[in-house]
């Protein structure tokens, strides 16, 4: 078994995954950049000195393949963040099903099925910290995300059920919940409405990537053994629950 301690980030080619990948690399873990762009996942892993891995969280067959490259690598995963994430926004009425169907597949089945394929290597090292990254909006909904609110408040669920079923297994499992975060994904609403969000979180600002990095981290850290089944709220005070 490798001796250094090692992370999947799922997402990791771009905003908050690139950010998370950054400051765990800083940290001294071996990070395995997955992406469903290879090509982008491969420039930050040379940035970070990590490994590049193809993988789309919707495709059983990349997880497989995930599972079996890092077994054989490293024969550890130390952390796990779900972090991959697509957005579709529109009223319910007007929802495609198969849109409907693909968000959730990235951000609830994927991520369930990426933590199942982990939890053996996991429950036998009697060690391992799953970050799953949810949203403001599961926690206050926002107008046209019925599908994406519905995803990040399962991903909260889950958190909480598995947490219980790994804890024994020193394994903890957490969410966190960002608000506006400056991200290419936040980067696609237009300015005025950029502004009007900014104005009304209390902070005054958007978050930055590295602000959550750098609280997933603390989560994934060894010292962070007793916090599980939580979620850790940074939206600049616009949600306080
Ligand atoms: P981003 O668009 O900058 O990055 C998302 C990354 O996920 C991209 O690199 C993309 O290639 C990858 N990805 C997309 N589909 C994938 C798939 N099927 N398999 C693997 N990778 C895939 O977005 P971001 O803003 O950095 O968002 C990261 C996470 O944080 C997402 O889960 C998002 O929902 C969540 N989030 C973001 C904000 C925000 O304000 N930016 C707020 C709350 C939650």
């Amino acid at each position: 078994m490798s001796k250094q301690k090692t992370a999947l980030i799922t997402g990791a080619a771009s905003g908050i995954g690139l950010a998370i990948s950054q400051h765990l690399a800083k940290q001294g873990y071996k990070v395995w950049v997955s992406d469903v762009n290879l090509e982008s996942a491969q420039k930050v892993a040379i940035q970070i000195k990590g490994q590049a891995l193809a993988l789309d969280v919707t495709q059983q067959e990349h997880i497989d393949a995930a599972v079996a490259s890092i077994e054989l690598a490293d024969g550890r995963l130390d952390v796990l963040v779900n972090n991959a994430g697509i957005q579709h926004v529109a009223p319910l009425e007007d929802f495609p099903v198969d849109k409907w169907r693909l968000v959730n597949d990235v951000l609830l089945v994927g991520p369930a099925m990426l933590t199942r394929g982990f939890l053996p290597m996991m429950r036998s090292n009697n060690y391992g910290r799953i970050v799953n990254i949810s949203s403001i909006n599961a926690q206050k909904g926002q107008f046209g995300q019925s599908n994406y609110s519905a995803a990040k408040a399962g991903i909260h669920g889950f958190t909480k059920a598995l947490a219980q079923e790994v804890a024994a297994k020193g394994v903890t499992v957490n969410t966190v919940s960002p608000g506006y975060v400056m991200t290419p994904m936040v980067a696609k609403i237009a300015p005025e409405v950029l502004a009007k969000i900014a104005a009304g979180i209390p902070v005054g600002r958007l978050g930055e990537p590295e602000e959550i990095g750098k609280a997933v981290a603390y989560l994934a850290s060894k010292d962070c053994g007793y916090v599980t089944g939580s979620d850790f709220s940074i939206n600049g005070g616009q949600h306080m629950s």
